[in-house]
């Protein structure tokens, strides 16, 4: 019988975007499952980490509603202890057997663990960046067209937009 690859990637997904949907469609015809872990799953409500994690989670089923891959999404809340880091993860994942980050710190910590890590390609990062989606978003840029359709139909739904606005607000 064939062994199953089962990978893992972790992002914050502040929002789910239009790279983030490229590189899982990549690694969905490398592997046979894919866990989707949701970092700083704790964080919402910031300008950095705007969409809760059940937001996120919406963001990512709904855009890969027509990928034919079979995965999971695991909220991953941030310990702070990296020595005990990838512990933590596999104690709340599906086992797997790959890792996918562009991310320095997450790659060293899965390798002295024997983790094989692959470092994802990156699609359009010039626009399909986080940061310049979310500075859009409080500018009035047009950011629709950085996201997956039903990423805007979960932002609108939430009234992320307006969200990010109001957190951007001075105290009085
Ligand atoms: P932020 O600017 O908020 O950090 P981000 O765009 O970097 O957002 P993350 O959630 O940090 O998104 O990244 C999650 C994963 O998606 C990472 O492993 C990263 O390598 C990958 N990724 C991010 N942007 C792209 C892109 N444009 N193309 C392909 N992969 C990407
Ligand atoms: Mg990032």
């Amino acid at each position: 019988m064939k062994h199953t690859t089962r990978a893992l990637i972790i992002g914050r997904w502040q929002p789910f975007h239009n790279g983030h949907y490229e590189i899982i469609k990549k690694i969905s015809q490398e592997v046979d499952e894919l866990i989707i872990g949701i970092g700083s799953s704790q964080r919402s409500h910031s300008l950095k980490d705007p969409f809760t994690a059940g937001e996120r989670m919406m963001m990512i089923s709904k855009s890969l509603e027509n990928l034919n891959i079979r995965y999971y999404t695991i909220p991953i809340s941030d310990i702070d202890f990296n020595a005990i880091w990838v512990s933590c993860v596999e104690a709340l994942t599906p086992p797997f057997n790959q890792v996918y980050t562009g991310n320095s710190l997450v790659r060293e910590l899965f390798t002295e663990k024997g983790y094989v890590v692959k470092k994802p390609e990156l699609y359009n990062r010039a626009e399909y960046s986080g940061t310049k989606i979310r500075e859009k978003m409080l500018n009035n840029e047009n950011w629709e067209h950085l996201v997956p359709k039903s990423v805007v139909d979960v932002i609108n739904e939430i009234d992320g937009v307006g969200r990010i606005k109001r957190l951007n607000e001075k105290d009085y």
